[in-house]
């Protein structure tokens, strides 16, 4: 199972000493080798905290990137290879923040050719927003946004679908298990064998309900994987 925490823009350099508790926990965490660990924190993090990580098997990813693999005249914007450059191993692209501020589905496919080829592995969000679902176009909207935003790309071995319905991330509201057991076997069925994780409020509450929904492979978990003994019961009661 994956716990991927996305940090968003949040933390700075002395949030990190919170990670010390994660490490104490996850040093004598008996299910360890089940559980894939990666942080996913602003860029100004992504060093420190991979040198923090350094002797534990916990990754750290980043959030987004510009399009272009190469260096250019881009103010203000990182691209692959950088972020790769200072320790990142995963990045996180699509997800419906950046979709809401510009990113399209083409874009999107630039964004995850570029950093296949700096050799990240990629964390591609899809998702229907509440109107969508209201029309029942769920279906069609996880698939176009597969379609395109993995146009022409072959090898999909190193892209992880994290499924994020619009309408349940930072809203405390999460689908029905059956819903959401339906849908992630529909992404299943398009993106042949690679792994589908869910996000959108996963807390350490609601994953008692969310655990039994046995398709999923695990969770892209934003606000309480910034409280880290929220994040870490979320682990804990996944395999209690
Ligand atoms: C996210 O932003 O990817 C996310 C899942 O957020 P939250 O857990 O806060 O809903």
């Amino acid at each position: 199972m994956y716990f991927i925490a996305n940090w968003k823009m949040f933390g700075v350099l002395n949030t990190l000493n919170t990670l010390h508790k994660f490490i104490k926990f996850f040093r004598k965490f008996k299910k360890k080798r089940f559980a894939k660990i990666i942080y996913c924190p602003p860029n100004t993090l992504i060093r420190p905290m991979s040198k923090k990580l350094k002797n534990i098997s916990i990754e750290v990813g980043a959030q987004n990137c510009h399009e272009n693999e190469n260096y250019g005249s881009f103010t203000g914007s990182v691209n692959s290879k950088m972020l790769k450059s200072v320790g990142a191993k995963y990045i996180i692209l699509g997800h419906s923040e950046n979709r809401q501020s510009g990113d399209t589905d083409k874009l999107i496919n630039m964004k995850i050719k570029s950093a296949l080829k700096a050799n990240l592995k990629i964390i591609f969000c899809i998702g229907e927003t509440i109107s969508e679902k209201r029309k029942k176009a769920t279906k069609r909207v996880l698939e176009k946004q597969i379609k395109l935003g993995l146009k022409s790309i072959k090898n999909k071995k190193q892209i992880l679908i994290a499924y994020e319905p619009v309408w349940s991330i930072g809203s405390g509201i999460i689908p029905k298990n059956k819903d959401l057991s339906e849908t992630v076997n529909f992404i299943k069925r398009k993106f042949k064998n690679n792994k589908v994780l869910y996000g959108g409020s996963v807390n350490s509450k609601n994953i008692d309900q969310l655990k039994l929904v046995k398709n999923i492979d695990g969770y892209l978990i934003g606000g309480a994987s910034q409280d880290t003994k929220k994040f870490i019961d979320i682990i804990k009661k996944t395999y209690n």
